[in-house]
């Protein structure tokens, strides 16, 4: 049998991080506020920015906190109703409890892309809206943006598992009011955790850093565009001074050591991600029995796995796909039968009552998930589809098996 590969590694930390943690250890400076300027973790908020071409940048300990942080910097009041698609991880949902507002579930499609009907439907009464852009499939951002700006409703954009995703050649995070980045491991930037929100507005901006933990005047620390004293900032900060609770979910020196070498690395991976990609679609799609969602024209993906939706088969079939694939050594996760998955919403039982979604119900039963480290081989590719396909002939009887170009 073929062995398959490590799929669960991130890429390794690039070894300019190992001099950047070594001052660091030297002089025990891992707080964010410690030094008067250029600490690791303002030089992050500098570089993100100006990589992402927004205003605003602030680094926090999660993506989840940037997706709070944002909600509590709209001031939006206790109850707001907050639009968020039916297929995201359960941080979304919980982020909304958190600030003490109240989820509104829209479907989600069989191309895991937000049903714009059902999002135009709910929109009434909602004082605010998070995409998440699921494993980086970027729903239609132009039909979002204009029913939002019309009603006046901020958009966050969870693009937590989407740095370098393009969306008509702007980049995902920068279309609505805030965007928010995950660093976790499994996404295109590994810092084990942290997240960052990226805004051009300075009111916004100015709140979530004092939410964040920069107590006293701790906010001269954070910059405008190309590190300049921004007026519009400053103005901001001796608004909000003592207005607003410390919520303290800073980034440490340690985390922004690790994130900063990885920031020119990104266009490769993107690149090699996209490549790696679409040669397993390709592939997968050889079988009558796997389907792969085309993205939207406007978007340019930025994948580092790859999800698929099973075709003609009855739930046994698909259980029994996944325990095949499973017993070739590789990880199929079907979002809607994986006991308790985090991202299948009738699992937010945290939420109280729940609604019913059959679209998005019947997508979570047949969509399946592979992870594709971006540093992955052409052979090892062909490993995994390999396994993949014959996991499928023994559900569905042998396939004339195509060889690879
Ligand atoms: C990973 C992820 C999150 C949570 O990010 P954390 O940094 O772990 O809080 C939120 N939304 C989506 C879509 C994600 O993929």
């Amino acid at each position: 049998m073929t062995l398959p590969p490590n799929v669960h590694d991130a890429e390794p930390i690039p070894n300019a991080a190992r001099e950047a943690i070594d001052t660091l250890m030297r002089s025990g400076d891992l707080f964010r506020y410690t030094a008067p300027q250029d600490a690791p973790v303002a030089l992050l908020e500098a570089e993100f920015a100006e990589m992402m071409g927004c205003k605003y940048a602030l680094a926090v300990s999660s993506c989840s906190a940037a997706l709070f942080l944002s909600l509590k910097a709209l001031g939006l009041p206790r109850d707001a109703r907050v639009l968020i698609p039916g297929f995201t991880f359960a941080a979304v949902p919980s982020s909304v409890v958190h600030a003490d507002c109240v989820p509104v579930l829209c479907e989600v499609g069989e191309n895991y892309r937000v049903d714009m009907d059902d999002f135009a439907a709910k929109l009434d009464g909602v004082q605010a809206v998070i995409i998440s852009h699921m494993r980086g499939h970027t729903s239609d951002m132009d039909a979002i943006m204009a029913l939002c700006d019309a009603r006046g409703i901020p958009v966050i954009e969870d693009a937590a598992h989407s740095l370098g995703t393009t969306w008509a050649g702007r980049k995902i995070g920068t279309i609505g009011r805030v965007g928010c980045f995950s660093f976790q491991s499994y996404k295109m930037i590994n810092a084990g955790e942290g997240g960052i929100l990226v805004t051009d507005d300075a009111d916004l901006v100015a709140r979530a850093v004092i939410m964040s933990g920069a107590y006293e005047h701790n906010w001269q620390k954070h910059k405008g565009p190309r590190g300049e004293n921004s007026p519009a900032l400053a103005n901001a900060f001796a608004r909000w001074q003592n207005k607003l609770p410390l919520y303290n979910l800073r980034m440490s020196n340690l985390s922004a050591a690790v994130i900063r070498p990885q920031l020119p690395e990104l266009a490769r991976r993107v690149r090699d991600g996209l490549k790696n990609h679409d040669y397993v679609a390709a592939r997968l799609e050889q079988s009558p029995h796997i389907e792969v969602p085309a993205p939207l024209a406007p978007e340019q993906r930025a994948p580092d796995s790859i999800q698929f939706n099973l075709v003609g088969l009855t739930d046994a079939d698909t259980s029994a796909f996944a325990e095949a694939a499973a017993a070739r050594g590789v990880k199929v996760q079907i979002f809607g039968m994986s006991t308790d998955n985090a991202r299948a919403f009738w699992n937010w039982q945290f939420l109280g009552d729940l609604p019913e979604l059959p679209r998005t119900r019947a997508m979570l039963m047949r969509a399946c998930d592979v992870r594709l480290p971006v540093r992955l081989t052409r052979d090892e590719l062909d490993v995994i589809a390999d396994l993949l396909l014959d996991a499928m002939a023994e559900i569905t009887g042998p396939m004339a098996r195509a060889i690879p170009a």
